[in-house]
């Protein structure tokens, strides 16, 4: 009887002692333990509620900028499509999508083009041997802020060549359909020599195109008190804050073409063999390393709607050279300037230079530099709003040189060509010499 006894009292006990060593692994199975139904549904609406907050936003940026389609396929291919919110944003991008006009003649589209612009105009405008050059081919900072608000205001919209016309799979050049809302009109904005050349040091211009730590792309400048600082003291970073803050200014993304020569190096950097390599007249000791740079702005730059173009690698006026020197400056701007902008098929004649006349080309220079892969092509030509050729295989575009000596003409009535774009008086700066 007592051996039962002690035998029921093991048996009792012995569960106990299991539970007791068991407990702590219990308890810690029970903090990853799916969580009640309820809770469970919860979560899978928060995630959700989430994921639809961020799909609203990304198709808003689409729509904002005037890609519908993008915006309502993305929407409807996400697993909330029955959502309300996804619902009623649809519907309404589909609807602003209806309201969108088709612009009329794409050979009326105008191009607009800058310089490097003026951070100081106490040093550009200094009376030096340099200084009637920097007030006649550029504009300031301050004149072109003015100037983007004044072409937002307008309703003018940053498009690209190919949102213009594009080859098609046969090698024709055929235009596009470029859509936009009522009041809205197509513009083209370029930035001839964007080297930042060694003439212009100590003369008030930016330094450099480079990436701040947040990843940006801004400019380095010098300032009066001698300090490397960074910021937007260019163009470049200017236009992409503006289209930050005004999405609607820019058409799927689009904002400039970016003209460069490749005898100063690029981008602010001495990148170029043939002058700054081990054989040329000052020889950078860091060239690898400002190719590199200059590599990783431009990536960084073709990333957020920037595109480049050949300028020819010496600043040549294509009208007056021979063919064989067009071929060797060809080949030195793909040597040098190609491999840190990747591969073009724009070119932007220098000073505002082209290799035939308004009737459409046919000749050696066209037949080779078409056969060098450009598809686009730029003049100068302030005398209309807008001008544009559809050749064949190929695309010409007039440009319009916005600077000191078009802004002279406007306020003294001589061409008015300006005028539509933005208001010369209120955008002209007062540290300029008077006009008239
Ligand atoms: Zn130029």
């Amino acid at each position: 009887m007592k051996k039962y006894f002690v035998w029921i009292l093991i048996l009792l006990i012995l569960p106990l002692m299991i539970g007791c060593h068991a407990r702590p692994t219990v308890t810690e199975e029970s903090d990853t333990e799916p969580p009640p139904a309820e809770k469970r549904e919860q979560t899978k609406e928060e995630n959700s509620k989430k994921e639809q907050k961020k799909l609203l936003h990304q198709a808003k940026a689409f729509a904002q900028q005037y890609d519908y389609e993008k915006a309502i396929t993305l929407l409807n291919e996400s697993d909330t499509n029955k959502a309300k919110d996804i619902q009623e944003a649809m519907e309404t991008y589909k609807n602003e999508k209806k309201e969108l006009i088709t612009w009329p003649d794409n050979s009326k589209i105008p191009h607009l083009f800058f310089h490097s612009l003026v951070v100081d105009e106490s040093k550009a405008f200094d009376g030096d041997s340099m200084s009637k050059g920097y007030q006649d081919y550029m504009v300031t900072i301050d004149e072109f802020k003015k100037i983007l608000k004044h072409l937002y205001e307008r309703g003018y919209v940053l498009v690209d060549l190919d949102d213009i016309a594009k080859l098609d799979k046969k090698g024709n050049m055929v235009f596009q359909e470029l859509r936009l809302p009522e009041g809205k009109k197509p513009l083209v904005l370029s930035q001839d020599d964007v080297s930042y050349y060694e003439y212009m040091k100590n003369d008030g211009f930016a330094k450099n195109l480079t990436i701040d730590d947040n990843g940006k792309v801004t400019n380095t400048y010098v300032n009066e008190e001698g300090q490397v600082v960074q910021g937007a003291y260019d163009l470049v970073p200017i236009v992409d804050d503006f289209v930050a803050k005004h999405p609607d200014f820019s058409y799927r993304g689009a904002k400039g073409i970016i003209a460069l020569t490749g005898y100063n190096g690029v981008l602010g950097y001495q990148t170029s063999e043939s002058g700054y390599g081990s054989n040329g007249d000052h020889p950078n000791p860091n060239i690898k390393e400002d190719q590199q740079q200059a590599k990783k702005v431009a990536d960084k730059m073709k990333r957020e709607g920037w595109t480049f173009a050949s300028h020819s690698w010496g600043h040549l006026d294509v009208n007056k050279i021979s063919l064989g020197l067009l071929k060797k400056d060809t080949s030195k701007w793909k040597e040098e300037v190609e491999p840190l902008v990747g591969p073009t098929d724009t070119i932007i004649f220098a000073f505002g230079s082209d290799i035939g006349s308004w009737h459409p080309y046919s000749n050696d220079k066209y037949n080779f530099l078409k056969d060098q892969g450009f598809d686009y092509y730029a003049n100068v030509d302030a005398s209309k709003d807008a001008w544009a050729q559809l050749g064949k295989q190929y695309f010409r575009q007039s440009r319009i040189n916005v600077d000191g000596l078009r802004m002279k003409q406007a306020v003294n009535g001589e061409n008015v060509v300006l005028e539509q774009f933005f208001d010369v008086e209120d955008v002209w700066d007062s540290s300029r010499p008077a006009a008239n």
